[in-house]
This record gives structure tokens, sequence and C-alpha cells, in this order.
């Protein structure tokens, strides 16, 4: 089964990329280039840079300290695309590995000196999970022995005492490496650090301990809280440990905590994190648009985080989250030539950015990079994308069940089925049969499809008038299910409205105050101003129902607004609001993940109304 998260228990079992062939479309495009383009990108940068050569010795040693991990997740990508440059990437890697198992480029020689920002089993993570990935895909090699040889050997060292790192991750790792192994020590490795975390582990620093989650342990905490990807990274392992061990109290410590991170902590387009000085959420309904910091790999953790608590729960809120936080973070990550890249993701850009050619340190310019000093966001991307069609469905006791509408193929049990969609642009999903074949299908129609329509269309009536043919039914938010038994040529035919509508914040988030948000399908969208559209700083929009117009198959939007020249007095307050005053303009709205690809520009997703 080749999924990087494959739980023994559960309410759902993933399909993997050997069930789920993802076909041209919106994700199956986007994949295409991530193993065509993204992974060699990474590849050539991760060799500029020197990080690969780290591995072959060469001295003095370049990059962070945790560059390691960079080629670990670029190894990763590699085994989900079944890339051929793996086996000589995994030969470098494994040259720097001890005969204790011991491999770090940074650290050999002074081992295990640093837990709070060492990273060396933040590291081990990755590698772990690029072995998982190249056992799923491929079965032993090179690289699954250099991943077992550093697994024993985290066993060996950590499995008594109380250390832990200070970047989690290696939780969720060991605990899928046991689920490809059946060797139970790495579980209970995982376990143990979890239980550890909180107790403290970790020493007190200045951004405090809630950083890495040591502030408390993970069954007391209320909400995820501090470093994002630390938070999501780490809820996610826990999520694996109590499936696995059976632990109830753990799983709902979690779900909790994922509930009022949702409800009060979370950006219109699913991305996490509020303050840049510590990559931090902010505190409950902190959530300013142009201090936004939405790492790309919070996203992809999130979407991590989700999956697993779908496939435990089997409850159509995680998808949801996940599909909101693929369309609006994953896909705004990487730019539409697969090469540059967004590390942070505001939602108001109040300057237009200066073009960037080289390697980005601030990450904060507001255009993609081609590649970063801290370079996690592109590798994350790459073996997100390559491991996508693992996402898209799962099964249940001979049931299918579509958590993501697009083109694919799906293959379980008796089921054969071809899903054809021009989603997210078009509400229009039909699911063919390919074979005779039982069996419940169930498609996911997002929360905001509230006047959604079903229709079981058997191949025998497809020609038949109604009220012979098919029936059409009303369904709701949630799973919408068809029974079978299916014969070759039977259709399921989902229709979701995608009219555009208008969002308005919680009067608790006070930088959105006055604003609304337009969004259509699962797509956020925002004003942009590139060379001489309208200037956005001062714009007011009018909440009528916003003009659709297709281009390439790209749903823009268009509003009314009028703009103002504002901020040209001395000081920026005042008895009067000028809000209703300056010229009336068309302000055209493009999908969020589209922004940023037509060079330095303005942008604004939340907009202040009339
Ligand atoms: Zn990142």
């Amino acid at each position: 089964m080749a999924n990087p998260v494959l739980p023994s228990s559960g309410v759902l079992s993933p399909l993997g990329l050997d069930s789920v062939r993802v076909l041209p479309g919106f994700w199956g495009d986007r994949i295409a280039l991530n193993n065509d383009v993204t992974i060699a990108h990474c590849q050539e940068w991760e060799e500029r840079e020197g990080w690969i050569g780290n591995f072959r010795g060469e001295r003095p040693r370049r990059g962070r300290e945790f560059s390691d991990s960079e080629i670990y997740k670029l190894l990763e990508a590699m085994a989900w695309a079944d890339h051929p440059g793996l086996p000589a990437l995994a030969e470098i890697v494994a040259q720097a590995q001890e005969g204790d198992g011991y491999l770090n480029t940074r650290w050999t020689g002074s081992r295990y000196t640093d837990f709070e920002w060492g990273h060396e089993l933040y590291c081990y993570g990755h590698l772990i999970q690029a072995g998982v990935a190249r056992l799923r895909m491929h079965g032993e090699d090179q690289l699954t022995e250099v991943v077992t040889r550093a697994a024993d050997h985290v066993c060996r060292r950590f499995m008594d005492g109380d250390e832990t790192c200070g970047h989690p991750v290696i939780e969720m790792a060991l605990v899928e490496l046991y689920r490809a192994t059946g060797a139970e020590r790495y579980l209970e490795m995982a376990r143990r650090f979890v239980e550890r975390r909180g107790l403290p582990a970790l020493a007190d620093i200045p951004f405090g301990r809630a950083y890495y989650q040591d502030d408390l342990p993970v069954r007391q905490a209320q909400v995820f809280r501090g470093h994002v990807v630390r938070a999501l990274y780490l809820a996610s392992g826990v999520v694996d440990v109590a499936v696995e061990t059976g632990d109830e109290e753990l799983l709902k410590a979690v779900e909790s905590q994922w509930e009022r991170t949702v409800a009060r902590r979370t950006h219109l387009t699913g991305g996490m994190g509020s303050r840049h000085a510590d990559e931090s959420y902010g505190e409950d309904y902190e959530l300013p648009p142009d201090r936004a910091y939405n790492e790309t790999c919070g996203s992809i953790a999130s979407i991590m985080l989700a999956h697993r608590l779908l496939l435990a729960t089997g409850d159509a809120r995680y998808a949801d989250l996940a599909e909101r936080t693929m369309y609006n973070m994953l896909a705004t990550g990487v730019a539409l030539d697969g090469a540059s890249f967004f590390y942070v993701n505001p939602l108001q850009v109040r300057v237009p950015a200066t073009p960037l050619d080289g390697v980005n340190h601030a990450a904060e310019g507001g255009l993609r990079s081609p590649w970063f000093d801290v370079s996690c966001c592109p590798n994350n991307i790459a073996r997100t994308l390559a491991s996508l069609p693992a996402y898209v469905a799962a099964a249940k006791d001979g049931e299918v069940l579509i958590h993501h509408l697009t083109p694919a193929e799906i293959r379980s049990g008796r089921l054969a089925l071809r899903v054809e969609t021009g989603y997210p642009w078009q509400g229009s999903v039909s699911v063919r049969v390919l074979e005779d074949g039982e069996g419940r299908v169930g498609l996911r129609v997002p929360a905001w499809a509230t006047d959604a329509t079903l229709a079981h269309v058997p191949v025998s009536s497809q020609d038949a008038p109604l009220p012979e043919g098919p029936v059409i039914r009303p369904v709701g938010p949630g799973y919408a299910y068809v029974e079978g038994p299916w014969r070759a040529g039977d259709e399921i035919r989902l229709e979701l409205p995608m009219r555009p509508r208008w969002t308005l914040p919680d009067r608790r988030i006070d930088a959105l105050r006055g604003s609304a948000a337009v969004e259509r399908g699962p797509l956020v969208y925002c004003a942009e101003s590139v060379a001489d559209e309208p200037p956005l700083a001062a714009v007011t929009a009018r909440v009528d129902p916003p003009e659709e117009h297709e281009t390439d198959g790209v749903v823009e939007l268009e509003v009314g607004a009028k703009v103002s020249s504002g901020g040209d007095g001395a000081w920026p307050y005042g008895a009067a609001s000028d809000a209703k005053q300056g010229a009336d303009v068309r302000l055209r709205l493009v999908p969020y993940h589209r922004w940023g690809n037509r060079g330095p520009a303005t942008m604004r997703v939340w907009l202040p109304t009339i």
C-alpha cells in the first residue's frame, strides 16, 4: 500500500498511490509539474548550496544545522514520484552514516549536545519518512537500510531517559516505520517521545517553552500554540501514537485542540501562524491579514494532521479544512512554473516586492523565490504533491469515500471508478463506474455547498426520460452516498453550487472588522494590483454579487468598489471617515493561489466594505 499514512486501525483506510491515479486537472497538472520540474529544481539548489556536498564530507560544511533534512524530504519526494535519481542520492547520504547508525553532517563529533536547537532527531524523522516512502513504493534497498540503522540507533540511545528534540517530526516518522515494518520498538519510542514532552524535557528559551510545545504535557493542552510547524508535526505524531495504542483520551485531546485552533487561530486560507518573530500562533482571534505568517510548511503540516484525524474518525470536517488548505495554501506555495516558492503567505501585501533571483533570506517579499536560506517549504511542497494521490480517497468496509473531487481513477475492493470534473472551476462532478461491482460510494460535499444535488444514473436509464431516468436528490455537507450494485457505465453526478459568496469574519478578529472576502467553491479570492491597476490601500468594496469571467479555464471575479487616495494627511486619524469617498472602479479578483504570478503586486483578501 503506497501511502504516507497507513494506520492499522481507525474508521477509514486510505487508498494509496497504487489505488488512486490522479488524472490531468487542477491537481494532476500540479503533480506532473512537481515530479518533472520541482524535484529537479530542489536537487539542483541543494547541490549548488553545498547541502548535498556535506554528505560527501566536503568542508567547510555549508547550510543551516538542519539542512540534512532538506535532502531527506527531497528523497521522500523522489520515492513517491518513483524518480530515477533516488538511488544515486541515497548512495551519497549513506556515505555519511557512522558505524552505530548515527547520521548527521552538522553534529558529527559533538552529537546530542543541543536538543533545543540541534535538530538531530528532527533530521532522523525526515530520513525515516523518506525510508518509509521508499519501502512502500519500491521495497528494501540501500536507503531503507540506512533508515533502519538510524532508527535502531535512535531507539538504543533514547528509549530510556528524558530527552527529546526541539523540533517534532520523529514521532510520526517512527510510528509510520512501525506500521511499515511491524517492529514495535519504533512505536514505543514514538510513544515515549510524546509522553516526555512538556514534563518539561527541554530548556526554557526567550520564546518560552510553548515555542516547542514543551510548556505542558500534550494531554493537558487546550489549543495549538507556539511554532506552528512544530505544533502540527507533534499533533500528527500524537494522533498516530493514539491510533496505534488505542489511546482514546489522547486522540480526543488532539481533536479538541484542533477544534479550538480552527475556530480561533486559522486564517481564511487555512493558513496558520500570526507572528513572524517565532513563526507561531497568536492568541485566539489574533489574525491580522498583513502580518499573517502562514508558513507554507505549516499548511502542509495542517493537511497532514487533518488527514490523520479524518482517517481516525471519518469526520468530513477534517477533509474540509484539508481541502481549503490544499487549494489556498499548498497551491499558493509554488508558482505556476513549479520553480519558485512562497515561504510566508500573508492575506495582504502593501508594497510590491523587488524581484528576486537568488536565495531569499527574509522570505517575506511577496514574490516567490527560487530558493531560501531555510528551504523547508520547497522540499515540503515537493514531497506533498508527489504523494497527493494518497489523500484523495479512502475505503471503509467495502465502501469508497472520495474526499477530494479531482479527476482520478480509483480502484478498491470491488469498485473501479473514474472521476471526471472541472472542479474547482466548475461544480459538476461525474463518477463513472468502470467495471461491474458492488459497494457504497460516498462523495464529500464541502461545508459551503449547502444546496448540492446528487443523481444516480444507471447505465440502463441514461437515455430514459424523467421520471424513469435519474433521480436527483438534494444533499448536504458531509458524505453523500450511493449504493451499489454497479454495472459498468453507471454514473453518479454531483452538482455543487459555485456561486461566488461574500464571507464575513467573526467580530472578535479586530484586524478584520468591517471587511469581507469573496470565496467561490473551495477558492479564496483576492484583489491583486499589478502595475497601473487600482491601488488597494484605500479600497472599499460593494457587497454586491460578484461578476464571473472565465479566461483559459480560470474563473476570475469582479466587484464594484471605491478607491480613494488616502494617506495624504499629516496625521492618519481624524473625526470623520472618508470610506464613502473616492472614484468608482471595478475591482478584479483572482484566486488567491494564483496571485504573485504576474510580477510585483500589492494584494488583499479582506476588503473593507461600504
Ligand atoms: Zn517551510
